[in-house]
């Protein structure tokens, strides 16, 4: 729903208008300082609301830039980076300052504490889950998030002609679409029917249809 009322705010080009309502509409400052740590979702949205009351707000984050799992494990094709980097930039313009590549450690929170008038703790909590079976270790075998990792900072990853994805949730289905896109040809492997595929509809629909169409067509739909 964001992604949709963002795209048609850039399309008709009121994104500065609306900021700068939100500029002008900041309550007055408060004096208080606040400390965020962490710059995904949820940091940049506490921060995005404590500077709109009037607080001073300082995000801190471990990683080169800020966006967490937006920026590092959802695809450039579902969640462009450009956008990305204009949610960012308003959160900026709010007067909110984020501090990048500075990993709090129990020491840091310390200070932090000890610092600022408050601290919102917001490093995310995802875990990759392993299948517990020989071979998980070998080459060539990467979870899915780690994968995603990979590409979306840049990194060359080489898949091989043929790729298996194990699960079939949206990171699943995230990775078996960024495979196709690499080139691979990409099988999912589920323990229970098509139909209890977690993954969202829409996407399970756009993968498995693919094969059906041309390779023209395919390459196409890949591209958009
Ligand atoms: C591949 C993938 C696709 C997804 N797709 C969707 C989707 O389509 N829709 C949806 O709603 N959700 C989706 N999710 C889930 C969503 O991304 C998460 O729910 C969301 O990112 C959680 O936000 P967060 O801010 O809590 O954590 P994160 O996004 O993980 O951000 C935490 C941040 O804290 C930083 N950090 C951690 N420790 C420290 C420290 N000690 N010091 C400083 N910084 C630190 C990290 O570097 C990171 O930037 C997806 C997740 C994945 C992995």
């Amino acid at each position: 729903m964001h992604r949709y009322i963002a795209d048609n705010i850039y399309k008709a080009k009121k994104e500065n208008a609306i900021i700068n309502k939100f500029i002008r509409e900041k309550l007055p400052r408060t004096n208080k300082k606040i400390a965020i740590i962490g710059a995904g979702p949820a940091g940049l949205t506490a921060a995005f609301y404590l500077a709109r009351l009037g607080h001073s707000v300082t995000v801190y984050e471990a990683a080169p830039e800020a966006g967490g799992i937006l920026r590092y494990g959802i695809p450039q094709y579902r969640l462009p980076k450009e956008v990305l980097a204009k949610e960012i930039g308003f959160i900026l313009r709010l007067g909110v300052k984020i501090v990048c590549k500075r990993k709090i450690d129990t020491d840091g929170l310390k200070k932090l504490a000890a610092g600022f008038d408050a601290v919102f703790v917001a490093t995310g909590a995802y875990k990759n889950m392993s299948l517990g079976i020989p071979g998980e270790g070998l080459k060539g075998v990467w979870s899915g998030t780690k994968f995603l990792e990979k590409i979306a900072a840049g990194d060359k990853v080489s898949l091989g002609k043929k790729t298996v994805i194990i699960g079939a949730g949206n990171v699943a289905v995230d990775a078996a679409r960024t495979a196709m896109r690499l080139g691979s040809e990409v099988t999912i492997v589920y323990r229970r029917d098509k139909l209890d595929m977690p993954a969202n509809k829409e996407e399970i629909h756009f993968f498995t249809r693919l094969p059906r169409l041309s390779s023209a067509t395919r390459n196409k739909t890949l591209r958009t």
